[in-house]
């Protein structure tokens, strides 16, 4: 793991990946800022967005990575990836073009960086019930299968949006220490 040490405390990359409008900006503006854009265009990405979060009395720095949404041209590039020690790969549980999308982010995630990335699965809009395309269940059973954490969430309504983000960093953490 290439978490840097600065004055005791801990910096960790942590980059979003996922199908263009799965809610990545949103969920990153909600933890970050908790704000939301009901109608949001790639052009809110921000570069990356630094977030303390404290661990057991040790505060941890998120580094926050979003991409500008190059993703819809698959062209996401190394650089995006390069020291990233953990990933939310979003789909969006209303769209199930999203969720057989998955497979080929991982691809994408382990092609670029070290294999251990601390990665959770995050089915995004789980406040969009009446227009649900994948269920919890096949979450769950894909997360199991690849060994990642698992989480649906909602960027709209705030549901495990903190969860999700901590997920990760606490189980980074545990890593390192
Ligand atoms: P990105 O391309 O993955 O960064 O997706 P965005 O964050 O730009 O979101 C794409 C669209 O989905 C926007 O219109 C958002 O308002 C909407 N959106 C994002 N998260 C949610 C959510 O949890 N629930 C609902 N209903 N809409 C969402
Ligand atoms: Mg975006």
């Amino acid at each position: 793991y290439s978490a840097e040490e600065q004055t005791g405390d801990y910096l960790f990359k942590i980059v979003l990946i996922g199908d263009s409008a799965v809610g990545k900006s949103n969920l990153l503006a909600r933890f970050a800022r908790d704000e939301f854009y009901p109608n949001s265009k790639s052009t809110i990405g921000v570069e990356f967005q630094t977030q303390k979060i404290g661990i057991n009395g040790k505060e941890i720095k998120a580094q926050i990575w979003d991409t500008a949404g190059q993703e819809r041209f698959r062209a996401v590039t190394s650089a995006y990836y390069r020291g990233a020690v953990g990933a939310l790969l979003v789909y969006d549980i209303s769209r199930r073009q999203t969720f057989d999308s998955v497979g080929r982010w991982l691809n994408e995630l382990h092609t670029h960086s070290d294999m251990n990335v601390v990665t959770i699965l995050v089915g995004n809009k789980s406040d969009l019930k009446d227009a649900r395309e994948v269920t919890t269940a096949e979450g769950k059973a894909l997360a199991e299968a690849q060994g990642l954490f698992f989480m649906e969430t909602s960027a709209l309504d705030s549901s495990n949006v903190a969860g999700a983000f901590q997920t990760v960093v606490k189980e980074i953490y545990s890593i390192l220490s």
